[in-house]
């Protein structure tokens, strides 16, 4: 078999480790892999990888010393022109021009949504590995990318706590995560911020400053507040003002950290997940699979079809919200 394989969206920590699974698995059972460059743009233009097989094909050696780098070496797109009927016959017929059989696309749900809408065009096996930040799709307990971003989210929070402790500050940080409060709850949690702003919850600001009174009268010296991006309140500048204007009882500071989230090396557990998941992948696609995302849910890896991925909002887990809320007291 010829499987085609391409990093698309935003990228995220361990994709480079899923997409050396993909070609190593491959390699091992005997198929070849041709690397797309630059997402479904790359797929449009026929931007393949080059390597010393050939223009395309990625050998086991081509992917050494990968796993522990954070991006994508086939580099990552966002493709507007794609997700039109023409742009997606461009596609489909770039895949069969280059004789693969079954895609393999890494990335979020974006990169799903735009793999159904291919399969309306394209006959080959498609099967998605879930490679983003967020950890926004239903059907993996984890996606490819989640953990590192917590990781260094945390890493950052730390050393603010150091300077918010110092000079009795709240500090409010805003991380990634777009519509979903996962990356802003787990973040939470490992850094022991008292207070998670997620878009799944809506709570005014009024009481989250009257939340903060009540830290203050509890002896509290600093206060870290995670928001999420894509929070009700407009995210943490936004915050702040309305804050600043409910007399809050410390100096405040906004930090966004943005796109640092989203590089470095991947976490021991992202690149056993990108790995399990990558290897995965490739064995459904030879055993007759399609149409599905490579999931890992409770220590074991599952299919789930593409759609069902991310046609309903993944919900935080209830109890996290109020094991934060205790563990602020
Ligand atoms: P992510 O995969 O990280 O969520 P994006 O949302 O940017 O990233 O999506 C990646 C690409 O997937 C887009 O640039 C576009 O080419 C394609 N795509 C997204 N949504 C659709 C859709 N509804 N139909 C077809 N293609 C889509």
């Amino acid at each position: 078999m010829r499987l085609g394989v391409l990093c698309s969206g935003g990228d995220a920590p361990g994709m480079n480790a899923c997409l050396r699974s993909v070609v190593r698995a491959a390699a091992s059972d005997g198929h070849d892999v041709i690397g797309i460059r630059r997402g479904y743009e790359g797929l449009m233009n026929a931007d393949f990888f080059d390597s010393e097989l050939g223009v395309g094909k990625m050998s086991p050696r081509s992917v050494s010393h990968i796993l522990e780098r954070g991006g994508t070496i086939l580099n990552s797109s966002r493709c507007p022109a794609f997700a039109t009927p023409e742009g997606l016959k461009v596609a489909a017929d770039a895949l069969d021009r280059a004789g693969v059989d079954a895609l393999i696309p890494i990335g979020g749900d974006g990169t799903f949504r735009g793999a159904v809408a291919l399969a309306e065009h394209w006959k080959g096996q498609i099967i998605g590995c879930p490679g983003t930040i967020d950890n926004d799709l239903l059907g993996t307990d984890a996606t490819i990318g989640f953990s590192t971003a917590v990781a260094t989210a945390v890493d950052c929070i730390d050393k603010l706590r150091d300077t918010a402790e110092s000079h009795e500050r709240l500090f409010l940080v805003e991380v990634m995560g777009r519509h979903s409060g996962h990356l802003a709850l787990a973040t939470a949690l490992a850094a022991s911020a008292e207070i998670a702003c997620v878009p799944e919850e809506i709570v005014d600001a009024v009481a989250i400053a009257a939340r903060v009174q009540e830290l203050r009268s509890l002896g509290k010296q600093s206060i870290i507040i995670v928001v999420a991006e894509g929070d009700e309140q407009g995210g943490a500048v936004a915050l702040n003002e309305k804050l600043s204007l409910a007399d809050c009882p410390y100096a405040t500071r906004t930090v966004i950290l943005g796109h640092i989230q989203r590089g470095g090396s991947p976490t021991a557990e992202d690149r056993v997940l990108a790995t399990r998941l990558g290897d995965f992948a490739v064995r459904s696609i030879v055993d007759g699979a399609t149409g599905m995302m490579a999931g890992e849910t409770c220590g074991h890896c599952c299919l789930v079809p593409l759609e069902d991925t991310f046609s309903t909002h993944r919900p935080l887990p209830e109890h996290q919200i109020e094991l934060l809320d205790r563990m602020s007291c």
